[in-house]
């Protein structure tokens, strides 16, 4: 007896498909308070054939997606922090805002929640420079990560391979400490981590490397002998987090193409020193 065939169904990936599985994995709950995150303009009910991942949300990154023909664009940094009452395209957001509307492209952003979930920005970045047996930086909010190096090195030769791992800047790595002495277990936090020095101390790590730390926290930090300090590119600290995401997000949507973009936002793109001078 023949048996009725019944076509098979193309598989469709709408925004909000895209949507739930971020917020599974990223839950907005996690977000801070002065947070925004979610979905920031697209139709819920459109199909996604290609997701394109940013860390910051600019023009740049919105004209790659029209390039790409990408029908959705996720990244970490927010568009709008406080709330608007225009999005004219008066100024740099506005631009992105019509840019991606017009374009009929969707902006979603998972920021704090993606710090603070578990895997998050943090483990990506451990896992990037190497580290294992990662345990949250602060347990509280469960940002950041301590892990520990296959084997102990030099703190310059940490900070070398840290140069290596992360993506390049012109800015690259900055160290406090001395830099023959050796350092196996490593604290991290992704994106502006002045406010963890402590924690880091209080983990037992020989170094920490985030992004953005201000001068006095820093100088305090290292007079009163804390760890060791390595501080990188925002940008970069926070870009392996796309890699992971990448990787998590084709395995969930086989269908759809997920693309990182490499397009470095740091905001630093020259950097001078005495030619003349050699530490
Ligand atoms: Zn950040």
């Amino acid at each position: 007896m023949a048996t009725k065939g019944k076509a098979k169904q193309p598989i469709v990936t709408t925004v909000a498909d895209v949507i739930g599985f971020m917020n599974e994995h990223f839950p907005p709950s996690l977000a801070a308070d002065w947070d925004s995150v979610g979905l920031v303009c697209g139709d819920p009910e459109a199909e996604v054939e290609r997701i394109l991942l940013g860390v910051d949300p600019s023009d740049e990154l919105a004209m790659e997606a029209c390039d790409r023909d990408a029908g959705m664009v996720i990244t970490h940094h927010p568009l709008y922090l406080a709330g608007v009452t225009s999005v004219a395209p008066i100024d740099a957001k506005g631009r992105t805002a019509h840019r991606l509307i017009s374009n009929q492209i969707a902006l979603f952003t998972a920021h704090t929640n993606a710090d603070a979930a578990n895997p998050g920005v943090s483990d990506a970045m451990a896992r990037v420079l190497g580290l294992t047996n990662l345990e949250p930086l602060d347990r509280a909010s469960g940002v950041g990560r301590v892990g520990t190096l296959p084997k102990s090195m030099s703190l310059a030769a940490f900070a070398t391979t840290v140069a290596a791992k992360l993506p390049f800047t012109m800015r690259g790595v900055n160290v406090a400490g001395a830099l023959t002495w050796p350092v196996e277990r490593v604290a991290v936090c992704g994106g502006s981590g002045s406010s963890y020095l402590e924690a880091a101390n209080a983990s037992g790590a020989d170094v920490y490397v985030t992004a953005d730390l201000k001068h006095h926290y820093g100088f305090d930090h290292m007079a009163e002998g804390g760890c060791f300090l390595i501080d990188v590119s925002h940008w970069a600290s926070e870009w392996p987090w796309l890699i992971e995401l990448q990787a998590q997000l084709v395995k969930n949507f086989p269908t759809v193409d997920v693309v990182v973009s490499e397009e470095c936002t740091d905001i630093w793109t020259a950097h001078f020193n005495c030619p003349d001078v050699q530490p």
